[in-house]
This record gives structure tokens, sequence and C-alpha cells, in this order.
């Protein structure tokens, strides 16, 4: 008996989008079903490891709408007016200035000129102030005292302001939460409203990470435990080293400790990466992080080399070879033989494109058949080249300089073009290379000076991995 498969539609070009599609529709199955993870990642192999930064994207938004609170038209919302406001709003003769007792005091127990208003969706800071019996004015004198104290006039659903009036149903105090780390608040003095910033210092405390990759990373940090900004984060460390679009194999290890920010027992976000390893194809790579006295901060590997070199070596991060470095190979649309004097990686519309390393932007602008195109030049030797793209990133225009990994544009499909991929081009001496064949500079390593303070910090970091590593390998092979 024959497989039956579906139509195979005739696709020469559109398949790049048809995989992410398939992708998209893929991670959304995940989502719902997170049983089928396993079969589902099967299926992942066969398909680029492309589309996932978008995917997990995607994801993050989906969690910010579930964890919206779903009943925020609750009649508790609905804060009766105190009963002698602007009617018999007497001349005010005491004007004394809030004391500081009535700032700090936390106020969970009820007051009658304390209004608790939770921003329902349709909400405007308008109708919040209308709901506790203040009008435009108060409104528009208590969001223009300060340019700080505009804040308040970016509400979130969910989000929770505290009003105090005194006894004329003047607003004496507002108050809101903008972050697990953040609350913001406006206070009445003689001359208006002082805005007041109240920052938490979360502790920060030491986590272990590990896991094993049988599809992406993407995912396979995700069963980890790591944060989106986290794994993307190790995907940079290692991207000298590691090409993520190419090189990632099943099987591929990777281990962190990382910071993670805690307020009252709770996680309120992730710091950075102190130390990782990364094994690739059985080849182990590590990396510490380091600050030397001077302030700069940088990784290094357990020996103190630093891992950053000169270029990196993908400009679009988790994209798909689509063309390679060739002498000799038939032009897709002028269907003659041509060099390909770069490579082409194909990627998601709009995907971020990054500047391969320190340089300054000799040409940013149209460039016939290579449509919006960067050029870098990096000190004398070096020129990088970036096509094809959808539009430049903010400030990118010729003579400015730019950063490694600074965004110069976004994958699009201008100019001689069949479909969304960046072309790249690197010349060195003039000369074009193939920039995947090229043993690209080292930069510096730690100062000899420092060598000993390095070793200090990374030799326990290794020994804490190789430590909670075989832990969890233990535990496992209990299970
Ligand atoms: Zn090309």
């Amino acid at each position: 008996m024959t497989h039956k498969t579906p139509e195979a539609p005739p696709y020469p070009k559109s398949h790049i989008l048809a995989a992410s599609g398939v992708a998209a529709l893929l991670s959304l199955a995940l989502l719902v079903f997170p049983s089928r993870e396993v079969e589902a990642q099967k299926t992942f192999i066969e398909l680029d490891l492309g589309n996932e930064a978008e995917l997990v994207l995607q994801e993050k938004d989906d969690l910010r709408q579930k964890q919206l609170p779903q009943e925020l038209s609750s009649p508790f919302a609905r804060i009766e007016q105190p009963s002698d406001s602007v009617a018999n709003a007497a001349p005010a003769q005491s004007t004394e200035p809030a004391s500081l007792d009535t700032i700090e005091a936390p106020t969970p127990t009820p007051q009658p000129n304390h209004h608790s208003i939770t921003v329902s969706s349709g909400d405007t800071l308008s109708t919040v102030f209308s709901k506790v019996g203040l009008n435009a004015n108060d409104l528009h004198q208590a969001l223009n005292s300060s340019k700080q104290a505009k804040q308040f006039g970016r509400l979130q659903v969910g989000q929770v302001l505290d009003f105090e009036l005194d006894k004329e149903g003047k607003l004496k105090q507002l108050q809101t939460r903008l972050s697990d780390l953040e609350t913001i608040r406006l206070v009445r003095d003689d001359k208006g409203f002082d805005f007041q910033s109240e920052q938490i210092k979360p502790e920060v405390v030491t986590r272990y990470s590990h896991g094993v990759i049988n599809s992406s990373l993407f995912l396979s940090a995700k069963r980890a435990g790591l944060s989106h900004n986290l794994t993307m984060e190790l995907a940079n460390i290692f991207g000298y080293d590691i090409d993520f679009a190419m090189d990632i194999r099943e099987g591929d290890e990777f281990e962190a400790i990382y910071e993670e920010k805690v307020v009252n027992g709770k996680s309120v976000g992730t710091g950075n990466i102190l130390s990782a390893r990364f094994t690739n194809r059985g080849k182990t790579y590590t990396a510490v992080r380091y600050t030397s006295k001077q302030g700069t901060t940088s990784y290094y590997n357990a020996n103190g080399e630093s891992m950053r070199k000169a270029f990196i070596r993908t400009p679009v991060d988790f994209a798909r070879i689509s063309s390679r470095f060739s002498t000799g190979r038939k032009h897709p649309i002028l269907n003659k033989i041509r060099a390909h004097k770069g490579v082409d990686y194909a990627a998601p519309r709009g995907t971020p494109i990054k500047a391969a390393g320190d340089g300054r932007v000799t040409l940013a602008g149209r460039n016939g058949g290579y449509g919006n195109t960067v050029i870098i030049q990096h000190g004398q030797r070096y020129r990088t080249l970036y096509a094809h793209m959808q539009g430049f990133a903010k400030g990118i225009r010729n003579g400015v300089n730019v950063k490694q990994g600074q965004i110069i544009g976004y994958i699009g499909t201008t100019g001689l073009s069949t479909g969304p991929h960046l072309h790249y081009e690197f010349q060195v001496n003039g000369v074009h290379v193939d920039p995947l064949s090229q043993k690209l500079p080292m930069a510096d390593p730690i100062a000899a000076s420092e060598k000993k303070r390095f070793m200090q910090l990374s030799k326990p970091l290794m020994a804490r991995m190789d430590q909670e590593k075989a832990t969890l390998l233990a535990a496992n092979r209990q299970q």
C-alpha cells in the first residue's frame, strides 16, 4: 500500500512562505495541545529553524492576553461618588501639604476618601477620573503637572489606580503600580502635584538550566525553563562560534547559570547569563561573563579568551541559507549563469538584519538590482553588503557609524529578488570572499593583569555547572 500524499503544489519560490505558514500552525497546535509536542516536533526537524523567533513572540503575546483579568466590568470597579463632593465645595481653608506619613502608609483598609479603580477595556484616564467624581479639569491638572505624570495616561487593562480625595472631593493623591518593580504617585502640593516613583530593588538569585536539543534551540530552551530573552542571549553569546542557522543538531546540549530577579518570593524577570556551555556536534564551547576593572563587560571562554570576533557569523538570527557563495550558478531571474558573490539568508519579511561588525555606513539606499542596500566599511580591509532590504533601521544613512550587532534594516525582497531574503556579501581588500568559509579575526583576550581575577570567577562557575548537571542527570536516572 502506498502512502497517499496530499497534492503537492507546484511551488518554485513560495515554498519558504508555505513552510513558515506550516510552522506557525504547528506552533499554535503546540500551544493548545501540549501533549502533542513530541509528535509535532518531528515535523519541525524537516522544516528549517528560521521561523521560531517569530513564533516565540507570538506565544508571548498570547500569554499576555491570557493573563489579563477577565472580569473587569464587575460592579466592584464602580465607586460611589462621595456625597459631599463638588456641590458644597467650601473655600479650602487648610492647604496643608500632604505629609510624608500619608504617602508611605499602605492603604489596605478601605477609607471613605480612598477609591481603587481597576481599568477595564475601553477605559481612558478620563473615564476613570469620572468614576471617582473628578472632571476633565482635574485630569488636565494632574496629567500636565510634570513630564513624568504623563505616564498615568498610558493605561493597561487590569491596572489599578488608587485615588485619595480630600474632604471636598478634590484629588489629593493618585498612585498606580506600573510593574512588580515600580509604583508611581502624584501627591498634591502647594504648586500642583509632586511626582514620585518608587522602585523596588529585586533580590537577585542564580539559577541553573540544562537542555538537550531535539528539534530547535527555542523549543528545548523553553522546555528547560529559559525565557525568550535568555534564549536570545544564549544564542548571541555563542553566535560567533556556532551558526544557529546551520550547525544545530539533534542531541546538542546547553547549560547556563543565570540571574533571576525575585520580589517577595515571586520571580519578576531574569538578568544576565553568568556562564554557559554549549555542546554542538560533539564540541563543547564555554562562556563566562566578565566585567573588567575598567567596567567593560564581555563574554570569554573559560580560559579567558574572547568569544567576540571582529565579525558575527550570520547577520540574521535563525534564518535559513537559501543560496551559497559560488563562482557560477544560474540566476533565478536573469536565467543566465552568473557568479553568486554572497550568501542568501531566507527569513520572514521584516526580520531584523544586524551589522556584522563595527564600521561606517558608506551606502544606505537603492542600489539597482540589489534593491535597498546597506554597505558597511570595517576599517581598511573589510567591507560587508546587505541587499534586498524591506527598509532601513532608524538612523541608518550614509556616513553614520554602527556597532556590531546593531540592527541596520529588515528582510525584504526589493530589487531583483524572488522572495524575502538577505543577500550578504563580504569583501576583503575589495575581493569578494565566501563569508561562510572565512576564518574570522578574534577580538582581544582578557588582559594579563586581570587573568587571575577572571579565573577566580570562571572556575567556580564551571564547577557549579558540572555539579548541577551531575545532580540533574542522577535525578533523571532515578525516575
Ligand atoms: Zn544573493
